[in-house]
């Protein structure tokens, strides 16, 4: 199983995955052709391992991936109650991309991976939906809980120097939260969570982004927060 909450797989110095799993691939080989069947099937399964952890990361921010938010979203369902789900949007990323180009882009996404990443609930984790959109994944908090940890993404995203990777450069991101305590009648469904937490999102842009949207359980309110 892979490691949860973990978002640290890569730079992290030293041999990078897809080189280790060669290394486990070339030294099962070496193995074999020494009759050594026990290792070789040893570092074969290593090799396994990290493809299949591969597998599931995005390759460019190497946050989880789509994949993997699909086997959390519609496999068998083992997190604590409760669960928040937010789904998050880069603010006029267009713009960046068009302003600064592409390779600034792709950096940028792979920061904001990076801010969004920190600090999550332990069985938590941060999956990149597609484009600019990420998903964070918060079992076992409550609804006010949620909210904290999504807003701190909020703001460290709209206070880190972006101007020292580019001169110029800002970025925030705009976020949908979905938190759902499950009752006897009323199982939870991370699918209709996220389809939630998507127009909940699109609210938050509507508010004029840089904003957390959620829906007050009690109240039934829309809340959009930002400072
Ligand atoms: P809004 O605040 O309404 O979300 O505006 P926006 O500009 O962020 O939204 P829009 O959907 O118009 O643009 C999203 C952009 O994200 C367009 C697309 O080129 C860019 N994008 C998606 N994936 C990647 C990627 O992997 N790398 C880079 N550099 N850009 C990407
Ligand atoms: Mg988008
Ligand atoms: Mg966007």
């Amino acid at each position: 199983m892979v490691a949860e909450g973990d978002g640290a797989l890569r730079r992290s110095g030293g041999p990078q995955p897809p080189d280790l799993l060669r290394l486990h691939e070339a030294i099962a080989g070496l193995f074999a052709t020494q009759g050594d069947w026990r290792r070789a099937y040893q570092h074969l399964r290593s090799a396994l391992e990290i493809a299949r952890d591969g597998s599931l990361r995005d390759a460019l921010t190497s946050s989880y991936n789509r994949r993997y938010l699909d086997e959390r979203l519609y496999g068998p369902f083992t997190d604590r109650p409760p669960l928040g789900i937010a789904l998050i949007d880069l603010d006029r990323f267009k713009s960046v991309n068009d302003t600064y180009g592409h390779l600034v882009g792709d950096r940028v996404l792979c920061r904001v991976a990076d801010l969004l990443q920190e600090e999550l609930p332990p069985e938590g984790f941060c999956a990149r939906y597609g484009g600019e959109e990420f998903v964070l994944w918060l079992p076992g908090v409550d609804a006010a809980a949620a909210f904290g940890i999504v807003d701190a993404a909020r703001r460290r995203v709209a206070r880190h120097p972006w101007s020292e990777l580019q001169p110029g450069l800002r970025m925030t991101i705009s976020a949908g939260l979905a938190h759902e305590t499950p009752g006897p009648e009323t199982p939870l469904s991370p699918e209709r969570q996220l389809r939630s937490a998507d127009a909940l999102l699109y609210a938050a842009k509507r508010a004029g982004r840089n904003k957390v949207a959620y829906r007050d359980a009690q109240t039934m309110q829309l809340i959009t927060h930002s400072e």
